[in-house]
């Protein structure tokens, strides 16, 4: 049954006593009570991609990000597929709520698009388009706090770095090593002496099977991989989403696939400027 026809007996505005919520309903009933949607995406962007198109992009005011993949959103969805989108006019964006996140948000969530701007355009776009449909889950600091999370707690550069190293560790073979080393890095690189090191942002391409497999060994889920076109026609590695329960705080897998652009079986990993540290 759809969330959306519990809503109509009972709107989440009704159950504000969470106490006298649980003591009447039964904790999976509450549930459904409880969140007007599923789950969520949350999707994080690599800035060398926004970057490198016709398109181009901006440095936020505040500074040219570091290399690190980026927050663009956590969007409340449905099982299937559909999603909810701009719930609530009338709470609107109030950079007073989040004023102690502000600086986490400049660094972890920063804004490419042109011209250039300090971010408040893009966290308020992103939380009356998809924060508002959480409301009943998360008020506005604790949106932007679940997303901030997430992006530490994925941590996908360090996955993508770490790809490989572990596979040669389970299995120390030369001929699998071999095997894995060039399966793995595109055809630029064969020939050349040069040990695997992870997948890093070094315009190389990589597998996209490679890419998915490293980020489940280092989180326990499958992305899904959204890919851009760079200048020369090539894909490259754009958005990394990940599916995260009403909860915010707990990547779960995927019920439904976004339908983000597909990519080839190998795609750019295109560079940012310097890489940033471990
Ligand atoms: P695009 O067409 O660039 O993939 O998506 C444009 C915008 O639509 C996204 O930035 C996001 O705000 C919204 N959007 C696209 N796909 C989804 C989806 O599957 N779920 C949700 N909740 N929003 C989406
Ligand atoms: P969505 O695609 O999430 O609905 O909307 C993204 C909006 O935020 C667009 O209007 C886009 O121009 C703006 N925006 C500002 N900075 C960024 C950024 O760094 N990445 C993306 N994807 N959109 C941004």
């Amino acid at each position: 049954m759809h969330h959306r026809v519990e809503v109509l007996i009972f709107s989440p505005n009704q159950v504000t006593n969470k106490a006298t919520t649980e003591s009447l309903l039964c904790p999976f009933f509450q549930r459904e009570v409880a969140t007007d949607f599923d789950f969520f995406y949350f999707v994080q962007q690599w800035p060398g991609s926004y970057c490198d198109t016709k398109q181009s992009c901006c440095y936020p005011t505040t500074g040219k990000p570091v290399a690190d993949f980026g927050v663009h959103g956590l969007w409340p969805n449905y099982n299937d597929g559909s999603y909810p989108s701009n719930c609530d006019p009338d709470s609107p964006f109030h950079q007073s709520e989040i004023s102690d996140l502000i600086s986490s948000m400049q660094k972890s969530w920063p804004t490419l698009a042109c011209p250039s701007g300090d971010g408040l355009k893009f966290w308020s776009h992103e939380w009356d388009k998809h924060g508002t449909c959480s409301e009943s889950v998360l008020d506005q600091h604790g949106y932007f706090e679940a997303a901030l999370n997430l992006k530490k707690k994925t941590n996908l550069l360090q996955a993508l770095k770490s790809a490989g190293n572990t596979r040669f560790q389970h299995f120390p073979y030369d001929t699998y090593y071999r095997h894995y080393f060039y399966t793995t890095v595109s055809n630029k690189s064969k020939g050349k002496k040069k040990m695997f090191t992870g997948i890093q942002p070094d315009g190389e391409f990589y597998s996209l099977n490679n890419i998915k497999a490293a980020i489940k060994d280092a989180i326990g889920y499958t992305p899904y991989i959204d890919c851009n076109v760079d200048q020369s026609g090539n894909h490259q590695l754009y958005q990394v989403y990940l599916c995260v329960d009403t909860s915010g705080s707990n990547i779960i897998d995927c019920p439904v696939l976004p339908k983000g652009r597909r990519c080839g079986s190998s795609i750019e990993f295109p560079s940012f400027g310097n890489v940033a540290e471990d």
